[in-house]
C-alpha cells in the first residue's frame, strides 16, 4: 500500500504541528515545497491565477536569493509563504544551532521580500530532532501535512498520481507538491486538471493562517 496519509498516530505524537486545517469548510490547503525554482514556480503561480486559487509555498532560502523575482511575483499574487530551512537541511544531520542558524538566515532572505519573517516552518523530508522542533515550535508554526502528493514518485504515471490525490482529497486537508527540478514534469502534468477538479467539487484553496 502506498502511504499517502499520514498515520493517526503521528498526528497524536507531535499534537503542536499542525496536520490539518479545519473540516467544517470546503477548503483545502495546498503546499508548494523546495522551490523557488524558474520553469515551475511560474508555471504554477500561473495555473493558480487562472482560476483564482491559492497556495503556501514553503521555500528554500537560497532558492529566494537566487531567484528573488519569483519570491516576489508569489507574495504579490497573494500566496502564502513559509520557512524550508536556506539548504534544505536534513535535521539528522545536523546539530540543533546548526539547525537553527540555518532557518534564521532562511528568515533573513525571505524577510528582504516579504518585510517580516515568516511565522510558518515546514522541515525538509519531514524531520526534525525533538530538541528542534521544540526550539522551532516557540517562533513558528510547524505545518506538516495530511495528503502527500507523491510527485516525486517516478514509479507513478502523471494519471496513477493525479488519481491517488483526488481520491483522498477532502475538507480541510493539506496537500504537499514540490516545485523543484525533479517533480516539474509530474506537477506540469497534474495540477491543471487537479485544480479543475477542486474547482468542480466546490473546493476552495486557502492560504495556511498565520501563526
Ligand atoms: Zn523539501
Amino acid at each position: 500500500m502506498r502511504l499517502y496519509r499520514i498515520p493517526l498516530l503521528l498526528e497524536q505524537l507531535f499534537p503542536n504541528r499542525l496536520w490539518e486545517g479545519p473540516r467544517t469548510e470546503r477548503s483545502l490547503y495546498l503546499t508548494f515545497d523546495d522551490g523557488p525554482v524558474p520553469g515551475i514556480t511560474d508555471f504554477v503561480i500561473e495555473q493558480l491565477a487562472k482560476r483564482s486559487q491559492v497556495a503556501t509555498f514553503f521555500m528554500v532560502g537560497d532558492n529566494a536569493r537566487k531567484h528573488p523575482s519569483l519570491l516576489h511575483e508569489v507574495v504579490t499574487a497573494g500566496h502564502g509563504v513559509g520557512n524550508h530551512t536556506q539548504h534544505h537541511l536534513a535535521g539528522w544531520k545536523v546539530s540543533t544551532p546548526r539547525y537553527l542558524l540555518d532557518i534564521q538566515l532562511c528568515d533573513e532572505t525571505l524577510a528582504s521580500v516579504l518585510g517580516d519573517a515568516p511565522g510558518l516552518f515546514r522541515p525538509p523530508y519531514g524531520w526534525m530532532s525533538p530538541f528542534q522542533a521544540s526550539a522551532v515550535a516557540k517562533e513558528k508554526k510547524i505545518v506538516m501535512w495530511s495528503l502527500l502528493g507523491r510527485d516525486f514518485d517516478s514509479s507513478l504515471s502523471s494519471a496513477q498520481c493525479l488519481q491517488g490525490i483526488c481520491k483522498r482529497t477532502s475538507m480541510g486537508k493539506i496537500l504537499v507538491l514540490h516545485d523543484q527540478e525533479k517533480t516539474l514534469t509530474q506537477v506540469k502534468n497534474i495540477l491543471p486538471d487537479y485544480l479543475d477538479f477542486l474547482i468542480d467539487q466546490g473546493f476552495t484553496t486557502q492560504v495556511i493562517p498565520k501563526f
